[in-house]
């Protein structure tokens, strides 16, 4: 057999991805230093996301000594709207909104600063099982590692590949960037994130959402629409036709603007994290079905996979039998499972229940 060309090769240096190879080099920082990140875009790439970072994804980072310091608005107030009325969660900095572009290449920068070795524009094209080890073919070559780490995206080429037989777990989300005035917004002079549940009633299983923030030095809002879809059964929401409603109804539909979309995995504790020789992190695992929150989770599943890595090479064992355990027992898996409860609760079609589930499970700190 020839030798491995890397131990370890994570696909997509998102905050999954960064977040294991971080881990890693805190953990086992020979075992980091035989471990290629590959990805197919360049920092700083585009990534469609509400840009909210919980302080639970500042704690893991903190514990990585790493701060990352990119221009943000502080929220110190969700309000939540429902059939007219209004709920406040008050607490200060309760999350930042930021622009992923921005974060995502400042925590890429914090890992090249540790040493991480990256390949950009070099996309995880498929990969073939051997006996003991992965081959990988990118777009540039192909490299024999005996770990895959799929930290791919809700739309993991990884994930493809181990083809499994499960139910789809995915969200659909649409955004839009509205310029705003932030003297006068209601969502800057208060620091207030919005998250209205008026599609509930039409099918709806999420929210539209209004955060503030800032693109290149100026004021917009972030707006967009979260639909679950936790029960497949239950009738699809016209997303499109709600979220016009709703841009309509802030005096935000601007018709020449174009939309982007973008699906999200949710977690599932009984749905495959791993294969022998593949892990599994972030949304190519599953992240958050209620609130569709996964920039913490992501770095969360950092942790994880990178202790499983590290006893997984102690012990010369590649089958990862453990690996679903280890994330259930964890405070990750807790949160994620609780998660997972409150959104059964809130998206089954009891409104009445929604919003207090909402709050409680906002509150739920896994860290
Ligand atoms: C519209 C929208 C709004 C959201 N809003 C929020 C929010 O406000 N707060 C929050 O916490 N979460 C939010 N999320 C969820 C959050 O964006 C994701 O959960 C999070 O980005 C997951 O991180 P990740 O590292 O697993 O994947 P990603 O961030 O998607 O990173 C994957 C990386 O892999 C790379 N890649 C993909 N394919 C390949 C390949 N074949 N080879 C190599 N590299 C590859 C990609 O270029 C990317 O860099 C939102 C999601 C969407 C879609």
């Amino acid at each position: 057999m020839a030798a491995f060309d890397y131990d370890i090769i994570i696909a997509g240096s998102g905050p999954a991805g960064v977040s294991t190879w971080l881990h890693l080099h805190k953990l086992h920082p020979d075992l980091a230093a035989r471990t290629l990140v590959l990805e197919k875009a360049s920092h700083p790439r585009p990534k469609l996301c509400g840009g909210g970072v919980m302080r639970a994804a500042d704690t893991v980072l903190g514990l990585l000594r790493i701060r990352i310091q990119v221009p943000s608005v502080p929220v110190h107030n969700a309000e939540f709207r429902y059939h007219g009325r209004r709920f406040y969660w008050r607490q200060k900095n309760f999350f930042r909104v930021v622009r992923r572009h921005q974060f995502d290449a400042a925590l890429v920068a914090a890992a090249l600063q540790r040493g991480m070795p990256l390949h950009q524009q070099e996309a995880l094209l498929r990969f073939e099982l051997l006996e003991d080890g992965i081959q990988v073919y990118t777009a540039r070559g192909s490299y024999r590692t005996r770990v895959l780490v799929g930290a791919d995206g809700a739309n993991s080429v990884v994930r493809a590949g181990m083809r499994l037989r499960e139910p789809h777990r995915m969200a659909r989300l649409i955004e839009v960037l509205t310029p705003t005035e932030p003297t006068r917004a209601y969502e800057f002079t208060t620091h207030t994130a919005v998250f209205d549940f008026a599609g509930v009633d039409e099918g709806l299983q999420g929210y539209i959402w209004d955060f503030p923030c800032l693109e290149n030095g100026s004021a917009y809002i972030n707006r967009g629409i979260y639909d679950s879809r936790y029960y497949p059964q239950r009738e699809r929401a016209d997303l499109k036709r709600l979220f016009r409603a709703g841009l309509e109804a802030r005096n935000a539909y601007d018709a020449t603007q174009s939309w982007q979309g973008h699906p999200e995995r949710w977690f599932d504790p009984r749905a495959t994290l791993s294969q022998p020789h593949i892990l599994l992190v972030g949304d190519a695992a599953g992240v958050d079905p209620l609130a569709g929150e996964g920039i913490s989770f992501a770095l969360g599943y950092g942790a994880v996979a990178a202790e499983e890595l590290v006893d997984a090479f102690r012990r010369e064992d590649f089958r990862f039998e453990g690996y679903r355990e280890r994330i259930l027992t964890h405070p990750l898996g807790r949160a994620l499972r609780q998660r997972r409860l409150m959104a059964a609760a809130c998206y089954r079609g009891w409104p009445r229940v929604l919003l207090t589930m909402f709050f409680i499970a906002m509150g739920l700190r896994w860290r």
